[in-house]
């Protein structure tokens, strides 16, 4: 800003109209640097999420996963933030094989000792294993809504963290494995989820997260999300602090009621690591698992809703600090 007015002092010939849109624009700036939150960009967080479905299927292992992750921490390391990849080993389901997992670890202030994590996952199904015709099942599943929308919305977050100074450090975890399931009832769900979870159980960081959140198919063009049964039940206070935090943004698709009770990412995170989670997820959504969770089924409108609700959550955390 100084540097502006220096040019305009220099300059000679300068109408009094070239002031007033300086002094108005200079204005608009002051009011947007003291308290207005940063704005989360919707469009620019659909944009992502083509990028990564771009990319193809990112199935756990693959080469699609890898060029996902480069592209992640590339993305989060410009952005100032610092990245650590937790690697593990599992026997892939279908031939027994060691694959190696990688849940991706984005830290923002990474020296605050008392913590909230924001949490994806962003491996997609092998397969579309819910299309009707068995032919169709083994066509590409690119996971728009189911995988690359909760990758998508921390991407664009990511440039908001900046200008946002949280009560508590942050971390964006990316799971890996969430769904490496060929076959229902046969292969375990949330490998990523659990080995995360008994990590921080067994051997303890030298910070602790206080709360977390579940962000899991949240682009559905006809967004609406309801609290999820397991979250009221693990999480009260978190998801409760989320939905107020909807409600004062104006955000109308978080309805504050509950419907579906659903098996995600954060039952390890509540179970095993003890950190209240709750799931931010539209369960209802026609192409869940099918070829038809393409971008085309989701909208820039929701991300930027669900983002826009996030920014308000971060930009005001209530104290989910132990009591001592
Ligand atoms: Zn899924």
């Amino acid at each position: 800003m100084n540097s502006l007015w220096k040019t305009i002092v220099r300059t000679r010939f300068v109408s009094m109209n070239l002031l007033l849109v300086v002094a108005v624009a200079l204005g608009i700036a002051a009011a947007s640097a003291v308290g207005a939150p940063p704005a989360f960009d919707g469009q620019r967080a659909f944009a992502d999420l083509e990028a990564i479905c771009a990319i193809g299927p990112r199935i756990s292992g693959t080469e699609g996963m890898q060029r996902q992750q480069d592209l992640l921490v590339e993305h989060f390391t410009k952005l100032g933030a610092e990245c650590a990849v937790q690697e593990f080993d599992v026997a892939h389901p279908q031939t027994g094989e060691p694959t190696r997992l990688k849940n991706l670890i984005v830290s923002w202030h990474p020296a605050a000792t008392e913590r909230v994590l924001l949490a994806c996952h962003y491996d997609t199904r092998p397969r579309p294993d819910r299309e009707l015709l068995p032919r169709f099942r083994d066509l590409p599943f690119i996971g728009a809504n189911d995988g690359a929308s909760g990758v998508a919305l921390l991407m664009e977050l990511g440039r908001q963290m900046g200008s946002l100074s949280p009560r508590y450090g942050v971390d964006f975890v990316f799971f890996d494995a969430e769904e490496l399931v060929y076959v229902n009832g046969r292969d375990d769900y949330f490998l990523g989820s659990e080995h995360f979870a008994k990590t921080y159980k067994a051997t303890p960081p030298n910070y602790k997260y206080v709360a977390g959140v579940v962000l899991d198919m949240v682009a559905d063009k006809d967004l609406k999300i309801y609290y999820e049964v397991g979250s009221l039940h693990y999480a009260r206070a978190v998801s409760t602090s989320v939905w107020d935090a909807a409600k004062r943004a104006g955000v109308k698709q978080f309805v504050a009621r509950r419907k579906h009770e659903v098996r995600d990412d954060h039952l390890p995170l509540n179970e095993i690591a003890r950190i209240p989670t709750c799931d931010v997820i539209d369960f209802d959504y026609p192409h869940w698992h099918t070829r038809n969770d393409i971008p085309a089924s989701c909208s820039a409108e929701s991300l930027g809703a669900v983002g826009h609700v996030m920014v308000e959550w971060l930009s005001r955390l209530p104290d989910f600090s132990p009591q001592r």
